[in-house]
Formats: structure tokens, C-alpha cells, sequence
């Protein structure tokens, strides 16, 4: 069977289409601009051609009628007809708490990710729209929805309740819900498979670093923390988002600098991190380079990322009781070799112990603890979509 995976934002579709029968990739692709000028469509087939269309698209069901005619277009020869795509698997940001895992979408699933939009009103209200999408142009084929926060909903209260007046949980949803769930998922059973060992005695910490970067501790094969929270913003220092400070530091610099909330929300989420840091990038690759020529704020840029994940590791080590897994993915986690070693200087005392030479490896999955390291140390690249569609081959077959 093959399968779409769709993942929609306020102006972009991102999609793959995968044949099952042997996980293959046989076509990727980008739709940007959605609704604005110079919106275009960049389709790639299996054998590495690009084919870019650029017409306007007023909305995302025109950005996806264009997509599978592109499909289905002779001269691509990658579907003989749309009858060849037997389900829809699409990436939803928030699944609230009704979901703990991904799910065949109906109407009740429909209205349960309307109401999630209210805590995720940047991200849900465009993958709705991809829904109503497939579900007007492809109207038989079912949808699957996988939740980024799904994973995480194993947490126990200990680990999502804020210290906040407890009427905020039980009046506006206030809690960690976790995100990057379907990616630490995935990480953590490709690790198990790797290593040979069954999932339920492996405790994992799986270190997601890329622009967005969060951390999940893993025990009994289920989530049990995570550095990600109500919103995407807590925990790590990220490409340009705060990860944590102290809360006071909010309303004093909305103060100092006469900043509405929606101000102070866009400093948290665009203009900090590592680029507020650094003053110079969001992009690890640039910093590392301005860091090595000399550059202090870059520099410290990179070292306060560091330390941050260090301290992460360090914590879930403590709440499990011991880690035998550590495992690196996401953009940074996946081909910073030096980021790698930062983070893993130091652990050596709880029995992490990186081999230097095995960890001079990018993208590919490979073990980069030395022989002698009691806790595996792991480079596993994520893949989001074939995790988004087997779960939808799985649903769809049951
Ligand atoms: P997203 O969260 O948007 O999916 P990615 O997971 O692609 O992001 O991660 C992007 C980050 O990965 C960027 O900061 C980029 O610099 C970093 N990155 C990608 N390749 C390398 C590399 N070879 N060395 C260091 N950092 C890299």
C-alpha cells in the first residue's frame, strides 16, 4: 500500500509519499507560500529530480489538488491514479489529552483537534485544514492522525502538573504535554531494535536537538518526562525560542521595554536562543563556525546549549535511577560531531563514555559509545514520516 503523510503549516504542506510493501520513499515535497505571492510547489522523485511549479494558491486545498495532480502527472511517472494512495497519515501538533495514540480520524477526532487548537493555535488550525483537504479532494480514503504530543501523555501527574494554582490544570488544560513525541518514539524503538534489547527494559534518554530541541526520558518503553511542557517553548535553549528562564524575567522586560504580551511572546519564540544569545544565528553549523574564529557570543551560545542538555541528561539520569541509552537525533544530534562531544564531556562518571573516533559519524545510525562505556551512547536519525505512516498502515489494516 502506499501511503501519503502530510504535514501542514498556516502557509506550507509538506509530504511524502512512502510504498509500504518495503518503507520506500517514492516522492517528497514542499509547498511554500500558501495563500501569499510567489507560492510554489518543489516535487522530488525517488531518482532525485526536482520539478518546481509556481502558480497561486489561495489556500491548502488548492496547495494539495496541485500536489496530487503533480503525482499523478505522466512525465513524473510516480502514480498511474489516486487510487494508488491508500491512506492518509497526517502530523497533528496537539492532541490535548484525549489522545495517547495516533488514531483513524472521524468527527468526534475532528472536534477533539478543534478543541486542541486553543493550546496550539499556530499548529493545529493548519492541520485541520489539511484534513478538510484530503477530505474534500480524496473524499474515501481514511486519515490518520499521529499526535507530536501523544507519546507523552504516559507521564504521570508528578511530571505534568506545574507548581501553579491547581485550578489552572482543571480550568485551562495548564500542563506539560510534551512534544517531538512521534520522533522520541521512534529513536527510542529503533534503538531497542539496534541494540537487540526488548523495549520495556531499556531506560533511554533520547535527546531530540534540531531548531525546535527537547529531551524524553524513557523507562518501560513509555515516556516518562520531558523538557518540552505546555508549549514548545520550555526546556532547552533552542535555534531562536527561550527554552527556560525564570518566569519574573516575563512581565520585567515587558515593563522595561513597553512590549505587549504578544511582543514578549514573539522576543520568547523568534529572537531568542541561540540567535538572541549570539546575536548572530539560529543555525548551529554558523555559530560553530563564528565560535571557531574567534567569536565570544557564539561561543557562549553553544556552551549554554550544551550545558543545558548536559544538566537534562544529568536529571532523567537521577529520576530513572540509572540510563543504559542515550540517544542523539534530530538535525544537530544527528551531525554535530562536536556538539555530540560537548554534551557527553563529563558523563563519564555514571559510566557514559564516548569513543572519539565512532563518534566522527553523521545521519547514519551507529553506536558511538567507546567498548568499554557502561551506557550505550547512540546516533539514531529520526524519521517522523515513515513513523506517521506505519502507524497509519497499522490503523488503516486493523
Ligand atoms: P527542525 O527542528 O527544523 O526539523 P533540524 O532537525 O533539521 O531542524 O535541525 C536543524 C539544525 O541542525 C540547524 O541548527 C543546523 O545547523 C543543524 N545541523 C544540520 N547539519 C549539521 C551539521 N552537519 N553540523 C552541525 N549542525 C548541523
Amino acid at each position: 500500500m502506499k501511503i501519503l503523510v502530510i504535514n501542514c503549516g498556516s502557509s506550507s504542506l509538506k509530504f511524502q509519499l512512502l510504498d509500504m510493501n518495503d518503507e520506500s520513499l517514492v516522492a517528497s515535497g514542499l509547498v511554500e507560500r500558501i495563500g501569499l505571492d510567489g507560492s510554489r510547489l518543489v516535487l522530488k522523485t525517488s531518482d532525485g529530480q526536482k520539478h518546481t511549479t509556481e502558480v497561486p494558491l489561495p489556500d491548502h486545498t488548492a496547495a494539495l489538488k496541485l500536489t496530487l495532480d503533480s503525482l499523478v502527472k505522466p512525465e513524473h511517472r510516480i502514480l498511474g491514479s489516486l487510487d494508488e494512495i491508500g491512506a492518509v497519515g497526517h502530523r497533528i501538533v496537539h492532541g490535548g489529552e484525549s489522545y495517547s495514540s495516533s488514531v483513524v480520524i472521524d468527527e468526534e477526532v475532528m472536534a477533539a483537534i478543534e478543541e486542541a487548537a486553543d493550546l496550539a493555535p499556530l499548529h493545529n488550525p493548519p492541520n485541520i485544514l489539511g484534513v478538510r483537504a484530503i477530505q474534500s479532494v480524496l473524499p474515501n480514503v481514511k486519515n490518520v492522525a499521529v499526535f507530536d504530543t501523544a507519546f507523552h501523555q504516559t507521564m504521570e501527574p508528578a511530571a505534568y502538573i506545574y507548581a501553579l494554582p491547581y485550578e489552572y490544570y482543571e480550568k485551562y488544560r495548564v500542563r506539560r504535554y510534551g512534544f517531538h513525541g512521534t520522533s522520541h518514539k521512534f529513536v527510542f524503538e529503533t534503538a531497542a531494535d539496534f541494540l537487540g534489547v526488548p523495549k520495556e527494559s531499556l531506560r533511554a534518554i533520547t535527546c531530540h536537538l534540531g531548531n525546535g530541541s527537547s529531551v524524553t526520558a524513557i523507562e518501560n518503553g513509555k515516556s516518562v518526562d520531558t523538557t518540552m511542557g505546555f508549549t514548545p517553548l520550555e526546556g532547552l535553549p533552542m535555534g531562536t525560542r527561550s527554552g527556560n528562564f525564570d518566569p519574573a524575567i516575563y512581565s520585567y522586560i515587558m515593563q522595561k521595554e513597553n512590549l505587549t504580551s504578544e511582543e514578549m511572546d514573539k522576543v520568547l519564540n523568534k529572537e531568542s536562543g541561540v540567535l538572541g544569545v549570539s546575536g548572530y544565528s539560529s543555525d548551529f553549523r554558523d555559530l560553530s563556525e563564528k565560535a571557531n574564529e574567534g567569536d565570544k557570543r557564539s561561543a557562549l551560545a553553544l556552551s549554554l546549549f550544551h550545558r543545558s542538555v548536559k544538566k537534562v541528561i544529568g536529571s532523567f539520569t537521577a529520576l530513572m535511577g540509572g540510563v543504559d541509552c542515550i540517544i542523539f537525533t534530530g538535525g544537530i544530534g544527528e551531525n554535530s560531531i562536536e556538539d555530540r562531544a560537548e554534551i557527553c564531556k563529563g558523563l563519564e562518571f555514571f559510566g557514559a563514555k564516548l569513543d572519539p573516533e565512532k563518534n566522527a559519524t553523521r545521519g547514519k545510525l551507529a553506536e558511538i559509545s567507546a567498548d568499554d562505556s557502561k551506557v550505550k551512547i547512540l546516533v539514531v536519525p529520526t524519521n517522523e514520516e515513515l513513523a506517521i505512516a506505519r502507524d497509519t498502515l497499522r490503523l488503516v489494516n486493523a
